[in-house]
């Protein structure tokens, strides 16, 4: 198959810092569009993969998964996309195409295997897959979706994981009016679950570590806030239907599942490395339940990225050059961020 040269910034083992460096991309094939990358988005996910916390990163890796950009060439068959249109692209970029989850939208579930937009096996195309940051991406059309041309583009780009990550539990809980929606973590994730929450009509209560994000989170539309390290606040709580958990490493779930109401649940989207424990008294009385929920596929990608536009919802960010990523990776690592960092694309080109 033939290939391009195309720059990139990844990481060569789990302890070195980011570099840039030279990786091949496809050319272009019948069903792929080429996708000048903009901005792509900075999400815990990125970390956890390049300090291998999860097992099974293959070196070098490229992250990055919430991608935007403008479509450069389009092979002979893609009938979605024509040059110059604007394009995202998230976690997925292949599926079996045939399963039930498949057909039912819900390609993160595939039977077969999905291909993650990074350090994933290519089953169709060979090697292993590498993520947006990067110049540019070759990537099917059937998983590509549309950004709308009303969002500001870099804060547009954590709709593609954050978002969705989001969105989705939200609207199969049945997140809306009269219902009592607590959000866990105030970072890339739970800010936007924050917005989207809100704009789906549930009164939210946000659950943070931090005072100082505690003291912002109203206005990004929280009705209740709760200092979680606060044993008097979280005393007080009111119950909730549905709590949904961003956090990145090990904490007690046990204490969250005490706020839910008789029949809530609490739904893990935070990917710990290590496993939670969870009492059993703490479930069994109440009738509770722990789930969790894994991004979206891709027609629900599309879905949020146009509820987004609707309700005029995106990311709070702050921008950064790509020779800026080691520093936000630590940055990130300490949750020291409001609230995603994106990555101005450009700044790798020069
Ligand atoms: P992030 O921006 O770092 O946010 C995580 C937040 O968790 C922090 O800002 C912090 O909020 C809170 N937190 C951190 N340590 C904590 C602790 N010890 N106890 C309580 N709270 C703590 O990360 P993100 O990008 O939103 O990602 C969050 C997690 O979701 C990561 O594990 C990521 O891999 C995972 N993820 C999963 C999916 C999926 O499909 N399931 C998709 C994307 C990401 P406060 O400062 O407010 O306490
Ligand atoms: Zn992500």
């Amino acid at each position: 198959m033939s290939t391009h040269n195309t720059k990139a910034f990844g990481a060569d083992v789990a302890t070195a810092p980011l570099k840039e460096m030279n990786i091949q991309r496809r050319e272009t094939t019948p069903n792929d569009v080429e996708i000048e990358i903009l901005y792509c988005g900075i999400c815990h996910s990125d970390l956890h993969s390049v300090h291998n916390d999860w097992g099974g990163t293959t070196y070098p890796v490229v992250p990055g998964h919430e991608i935007v950009g403008k479509v450069t060439k389009v092979g002979d068959e893609v009938t979605k996309f024509k040059v110059g249109d604007l394009a995202g692209v998230g976690c997925i970029v292949d599926s079996c195409r045939e399963c039930d989850h498949c057909h039912n939208g819900d390609e993160q579930f595939c039977d077969n295997g999905w291909t993650v937009v990074f350090n994933s096996v290519d089953k169709k195309h060979g090697g292993i897959t590498y993520g947006g940051f990067s110049e540019s991406i070759v990537v099917d059309e059937n998983y590509v979706v549309r950004v709308p041309e009303t969002l500001d583009l870099p804060s547009a780009a954590p709709i593609l994981c954050a978002g969705i990550t989001v969105y989705s539990p939200l609207k199969h809980w049945n997140a809306g009016p009269g219902k009592n929606i607590g959000i866990i973590g105030i970072g890339g994730l739970g800010h936007m679950a924050i917005k989207i929450a809100k704009a789906m009509g549930a009164f939210i209560t946000i659950f943070t570590t931090s005072q100082a994000k505690a003291d912002d989170a109203k206005r990004l539309g929280a009705d209740n806030v709760v200092v979680s390290t606060d044993a008097e606040q979280m005393k007080n709580c009111p119950k909730q239907d549905m709590i949904l958990d961003t956090v990145s490493t090990k904490h007690d779930i046990n204490t969250y599942i005490d706020l839910l109401k008789v029949d809530g649940s609490l739904v893990i989207v935070g990917l710990p490395a290590q496993p939670l424990e969870i009492g059993a008294f703490n479930v069994v009385h109440g009738r509770k339940s722990f789930s969790g929920s894994n991004i979206g596929g891709i027609a629900e990608t599309q879905e949020v990225l146009d509820f987004c536009a609707q309700h005029n919802i995106t990311a709070d960010i702050e921008l950064i050059n790509m020779n800026q990523i080691n520093n936000a990776f630590e940055r990130l690592e300490k949750g020291d961020v409001k609230y995603r960092f994106v990555i101005d694309m450009a700044s790798l080109k020069n």
